[in-house]
């Protein structure tokens, strides 16, 4: 493998929309497509119903909650690539119904979904090649929690210059809070209220951290013409979607791609939220959801 070759990489690919997000690229990116799983023969097993397709991934093993895995992918993605030119950041987990006590159920779903996705990008976007594009897939949900944070939370998380520290601080802040029952007191969305609310506190935190990262970006690397954005792939029928689902997974995998294959003299979208493709506002957008859908993990 040259270093020249073009590399996209999926993460927790092995299913749902992160192995759909692959089947795309396969067709469609110019260079190798890796898809990564934390369990191997999951992984594999994907690898293989995608050659049955005559398309050709590559798999490499990453557990996006375990430095030391993430690490190995660092190893293996600079020897046999010098960096890379597409991460999207899919894996994800979603507790619904659950009856495990809140606070656990916040440290589990923020481990993934927060701090599995920034360890990940604290190790690999020092690697994204200039042009290279990085995809976070959050949620609508992470809207739904800030509309119901205190004003004084929201204007935090809106805040043009909150640090990744700042960020950091408010997602321990939450465990902390729920732990303590002093959530509701705290500002934070009450997840006994509406389900999904903890999912959409640890999504929430995915967006703002796109934010926070897409500035850095420009600042450190603004000559290279990266583009980092947060995008939510809408109500897809997949294990945590569930069968009522409104899209299909090849559906869900659309704007994740676009976001993915932006063309390399695109100037934008960068540091955004984007749904359907198009770059959406700091709100909850109600209309995709009838009120007896609400609890969906979109
Ligand atoms: P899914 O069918 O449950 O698949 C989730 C994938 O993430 C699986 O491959 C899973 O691997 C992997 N994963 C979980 N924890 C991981 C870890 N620690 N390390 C590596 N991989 C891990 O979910 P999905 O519906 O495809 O969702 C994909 C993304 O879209 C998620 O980020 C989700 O929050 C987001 N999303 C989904 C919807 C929806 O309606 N489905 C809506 C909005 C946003 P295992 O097979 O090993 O568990």
């Amino acid at each position: 493998m040259s270093s020249s070759t073009r590399m996209a990489l999926v993460t927790g690919a092995n299913r749902g929309i992160g192995f759909a997000i692959v089947r795309d690229l396969c067709r469609q990116f110019k260079g190798d497509v890796v898809l990564t799983a934390r369990d191997v023969k999951q992984g594999r097993k994907a690898v293989q119903q995608l050659q049955a397709e005559d398309l050709s991934p590559r798999f490499h093993p990453l557990d996006i909650t375990d430095r030391q895995s993430i690490r190995a992918l660092r190893d293996f993605l600079l020897k046999e690539y010098g960096g890379l030119d597409v991460l999207v950041n899919n894996a994800g987990i979603f507790q619904s119904g659950d009856p495990t006590p809140l606070h656990i159920q916040a440290e589990v779903t923020l481990k993934t979904n927060f701090f599995g996705t920034r360890d990940v990008c604290t190790e690999l976007l020092p690697l994204i090649k200039p042009q290279g594009r990085v995809v976070n897939v959050s949620s609508g949900y992470g809207f739904k929690a800030l509309e119901n944070c205190s004003l004084e939370l929201q204007q935090k998380f809106r805040s043009e210059t909150i640090t990744e520290e700042e960020l950091v601080g408010l997602m321990n802040k939450f465990v902390e809070d729920t732990k303590d029952g002093l959530h509701r007191k705290e500002g934070w969305p009450d997840p006994y209220t509406s389900d999904g609310l903890v999912y959409g506190v640890t999504k929430l935190g995915v967006t703002v951290l796109s934010r926070i990262q897409a500035r850095k970006v420009s600042v450190q690397r603004g000559g290279d013409k990266i583009l980092l954005n947060a995008c939510c792939p809408g109500w897809v029928r997949t294990d945590m979607g569930g069968p009522r689902g409104l899209k299909s997974p090849e559906e869900g995998a659309e704007t994740p791609v676009y976001l993915a294959l932006l063309p390399s003299d695109a100037e934008g979208p960068h540091g955004e939220y984007v749904f359907e493709k198009k770059v959406e506002q700091w709100k909850f957008n109600s209309q995709f959801y009838l009120p007896s859908q609400v609890t969906c993990p979109d």
